[in-house]
């Protein structure tokens, strides 16, 4: 039974409990907690199977940072504790005497479940809880087939989504905060912030509220407009780079939604399609909850893998001697971000020229992306290897020479990412190994020393992964 009038109580102060939706302006949950006094808490949730991989963790790191200080200006306290989830908010409840615990949902499988189990153990104490959505435009149960199933081809659910009427987003609060006599973890302790690694991803990425905007502004003044014929050119700034923002809910969908269509109308529909993918990525995940780690398609249980731990680590390190293969995993690993199209060539390649589960290359995704995203990670690996829902075809085999000369036709990008071809141009950079000696000793390249031999040939690979299929 809820304790109607604790609520009412001015004196019991209410929990935000933060979790995807590290922002101040769009947060519906903020904006239910600001009726009452209130203090915010992020908890560090050790048994999450799919707890955040490296690259996430730094930017977990910088973000509730940034939230912090926005929080602190305005007199709002940020409580961090690591632990169960349930027993932390117990706590915490305990502690403050709080009357109430507001949330945006998050929809990862384990998260579902967990969150249903924290919201009847609390209100069963008499605790005050409610759920928002918080960082999608569509709940994934709200969108429905003709009869009434879950999508599984994108282009209807995108017909759907295009023309539903968003609300307008919501705007700051003026937030009432509460000083709780309670502890708070450090951030340093959590030890997110590697110093190495990190200074690449410093060098890009400026994480928070503010850093979402910036990129946000920069796109719509400079790049929308031109987003449909440059999205796939990976050389340069085309599009947005707002994933990472969006994952960790610096900014919503709703919020990107209405600029774009405010800045330049109808226009925007190709990126906001985009968005359309993340949505759909999420409707499948909460419809198929396995989609993490099973094929959608049961005709791949039996495909023919195979587990090489040293072509792994090749392909991981940008090794292959395919020059866009390897200038992608470079760009992942010092950025903790890789172009889109190239994300499909370089997962194309694990999958299909190396016959190397997906799954492998999904967990190391995991680890080096910065948007590291359970929906759509798992959705668009298993939508390059052919088992997903609405997949490129198995037979479709990207030929990483040709994607190469098509979005890269100056060797741009490859130059940038692996300097040691710097000095090859269009066509050798693409293929170096077809280039004449003459040609490579000018550019000061040796292969299998300064940069390796393909670490398979092409033909040969793709009619093994045919032979694979059609197994
Ligand atoms: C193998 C593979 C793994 C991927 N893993 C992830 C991941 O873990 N996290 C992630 O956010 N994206 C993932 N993507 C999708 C896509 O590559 C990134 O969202 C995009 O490159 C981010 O750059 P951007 O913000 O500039 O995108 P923009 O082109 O500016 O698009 C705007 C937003 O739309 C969403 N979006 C764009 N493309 C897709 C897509 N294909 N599927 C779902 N949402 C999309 C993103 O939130 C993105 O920020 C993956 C793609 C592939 C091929």
């Amino acid at each position: 039974m809820i304790d109607r009038e604790r609520l009412m109580d001015q004196k019991s102060p209410a929990i935000l409990w933060l979790r995807q939706d590290l922002r101040l302006a769009d947060n519906i949950a903020l904006e239910a907690v600001s009726h009452h006094l209130f203090f915010a808490v992020y908890i560090w949730d050790d048994e999450d199977p799919w707890s955040p991989g490296g690259a996430s963790r730094w930017w977990l790191h910088k973000s509730l940072l940034s939230l912090h200080r926005s929080f602190q200006e305005r007199g709002v306290q940020l409580i961090l504790r690591k632990g169960k989830p349930l027993q932390v908010l117990k706590h915490l409840v305990q502690e403050t005497k709080a009357c109430a615990v507001y949330w945006n949902r998050c929809y990862e499988p384990y998260v579902i479940k967990r969150d249903q189990e924290i919201k009847s153990s609390l209100k069963q104490e008499g605790i005050f809880c409610q759920s928002f959505k918080g960082s999608l435009l569509t709940e994934p149960w709200e969108m429905q087939t003709t009869t009434k199933g879950a999508y599984q081809v994108f282009t209807p659910f995108w017909n759907k989504l295009k023309e539903i009427s968003f609300a307008r987003p919501l705007s700051v609060p003026d937030l009432q905060g509460f000083k709780p006599s309670v502890f708070s973890e450090s951030l340093e302790e959590w030890h997110f912030n590697p110093t190495l690694w990190g200074r690449g991803l410093e060098e890009i990425w400026t994480p928070g509220e503010q850093g979402a905007w910036d990129n946000l502004s920069g796109f719509l003044n400079d790049g929308i407009q031109s987003y449909a014929s440059r999205r796939d050119i990976p050389s340069g700034q085309y599009t947005s780079r707002l994933s990472p923002h969006l994952h960790w809910g610096e900014i919503s969908p709703t919020q990107i939604w209405h600029e774009a269509l405010l800045s330049c109308g109808k226009d925007s529909l190709p990126f906001l399609r985009q968005l359309g993918w993340r949505e759909f990525s999420c409707h499948l995940l909460f419809h198929f909850p396995h989609m993490p780690f099973q094929n959608l398609r049961v005709s791949f249980s039996d495909f023919p893998w195979q587990d090489n731990p040293d072509h792994l680590k090749i392909w991981q390190t940008g090794q292959t001697g395919y020059p866009l293969v390897d200038a992608g995993m470079r760009e992942l690993w010092h950025t903790g971000w890789m172009h889109n199209r190239v994300r499909m060539i370089v997962a194309s390649f694990l999958v299909k020229h190396l016959l190397i589960p997906w799954q492998q290359g999904k967990e190391w995704f995991w680890d080096t992306l910065v948007d590291a995203d359970l929906a759509n990670n798992a959705a668009s690996w298993q939508w390059v290897a052919g088992s997903g829902a609405d997949a490129a075809p198995y037979f479709r085999i990207f030929n990483p020479v040709l994607q190469s000369e098509k979005f890269d036709p100056h060797g741009l990008y490859i130059k940038q990412w692996v300097p040691e071809l710097q000095a090859l141009n269009s066509p050798h950079i693409h293929s170096p190994w077809k280039a004449s000696a003459q040609i490579l000793e000018k550019a000061g390249v040796t292969l299998g020393k300064t940069y390796p031999f393909p670490l398979v040939d092409h033909a040969f690979a793709r009619q093994r992964a045919l032979d694979a299929f059609a197994r």
